[in-house]
């Protein structure tokens, strides 16, 4: 196994080409397009479900059982309710999203037949010269939004005129800004930066040669925001699923800022023991700045794919995350140390021999957790499968 260095410009310059690229859950083909040609670059095999899930494959020596790490493409988004007869838009959400950050977005708007327009959102009282205090008084909800067009429409004809209706989809501008010390600011980091994390990652890996010890897919999910996350992408013999997301910096939070964070639990409950421990081992034997947390009201990829119905062993490790699905900060080292740890646990063996097949006896099953110890595979130098 070796630690693999990380291209980070490949990193940052992948990070910037999917944060141009709208993909509100609902509106991912064009990503889909993107990372598929990113694949096709680095000679990785994939297969796309029909509504364009992606399940690349690095091959390993062993085809099964496999594994799978996620991460998903959609982001979160807008959709317009309503036509108003003052010419503006009553708007909802795509995916869980506080109004309050939604005030004063730009958005495009994606009418029929290929028709774009520029608008934004903002609070139904947005002007202080006008409403005076109630600009600060207004509760700040997406029925208290609006989206005004950047287009000449003062009444409901005018807007049918354009050919705006209800259900049109709502792209909100992710204002990218990269500072060179190493700040990343931008909507959407949430899964995005997960997403060039992985792809960095089967870069280290294909670029080195480095064998794999079994099948890893690489999981492109499109339906994150909105819960479907990774339940329909898995081929029957995937034994371990990690999925990368983000990991909330925020007062009572343990988020590494600038490593990564392992996830214990989430809403959906603690996350596998063994892989939860072989993520940590990786992180302590190859010297990546890393904390376990506990997240609240959280749910990933991973989730979803046990409520689906699949046994499988679940991870999460995230990159850190300030104002998560709001104007969203991270740093470059934090998305590059997931980017390592990633390149390292592809490089790892399967965790139980057993975890082959669905159902087993009992003679190989772990006695006591607490017990476990995966130090010694993890060491440097190990005499792993991989070498
Ligand atoms: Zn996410």
């Amino acid at each position: 196994m070796k630690n693999l260095d990380i291209d980070r410009q490949y990193l940052r310059a992948t990070l910037l080409e999917l944060l141009k690229i709208p993909s509100p859950t609902g509106m991912t083909d064009v990503v889909v397009q993107m990372v598929c040609h990113k694949l096709e670059a680095m000679d990785i095999e994939y297969e796309l479900t029909r509504r364009g899930a992606i399940r690349a494959n690095l091959p390993g020596k062993v085809h099964s059982p496999d594994r799978g790490i996620a991460a998903h493409l959609d982001t979160l988004g807008a959709m317009v309710k309503n036509l108003k007869s003052n010419g503006r838009l009553e708007v909802v959400s795509v995916g869980t999203w506080p109004a309050r950050s939604a005030e004063g977005a730009r958005v495009t708007l994606f009418a029929d037949h290929g028709k774009h327009y520029r608008g934004s959102l903002l609070p139904l009282k947005a002007s202080g010269h006008v409403f005076g205090k109630q600009v600060d008084t207004q509760e700040s909800t997406w029925q208290n939004l609006e989206l005004r067009l950047d287009e000449p429409v003062e009444n409901l004809a005018d807007l049918e005129r354009l050919g705006v209706h209800p259900g049109d989809m709502l792209a909100v501008d992710p204002q990218p800004e990269f500072l060179d010390n190493g700040f990343w600011v931008s909507r959407f980091l949430d899964d995005k930066a997960g997403v060039a994390a992985l792809l960095a990652a089967a870069k280290a890996v294909t670029d080195a040669g480095c064998p794999l010890p079994m099948d890893c897919h690489l999981l492109f999910t499109i339906s994150e925001e909105t819960g479907a996350g990774a339940s329909h992408i898995l081929h029957g013999d995937v034994a371990e699923l990690l999925a990368v997301d983000n990991g909330t910096s925020a007062p009572g939070q343990n988020t590494s800022e600038y490593g990564v964070t392992i996830a214990m639990q989430d809403s959906s409950g603690p996350f596998d023991w063994y892989l939860t421990r072989r993520l940590i081992s990786l992180c302590e034997n190859y010297g990546i700045e890393h904390k376990r947390d506990v997240f609240r009201f959280y749910r990933s990829d991973s989730a979803a794919a046990v409520e689906a119905g699949n046994d499988i062993r679940t991870g999460l490790i995230c990159f850190a995350l300030d104002a998560s699905h709001g104007y969203e900060r991270t740093h470059e080292k934090s998305v590059t140390a997931v980017a390592q740890l990633l390149a390292l646990y592809m490089q790892s063996g399967l965790l139980f021999e057993r975890d082959e097949h669905a159902l087993g006896p009992l003679e190989d099953f772990p006695e006591d957790p607490s017990d476990w110890d995966d130090s010694e595979f993890c060491a440097i130098d190990s005499t792993g499968p991989s070498d």
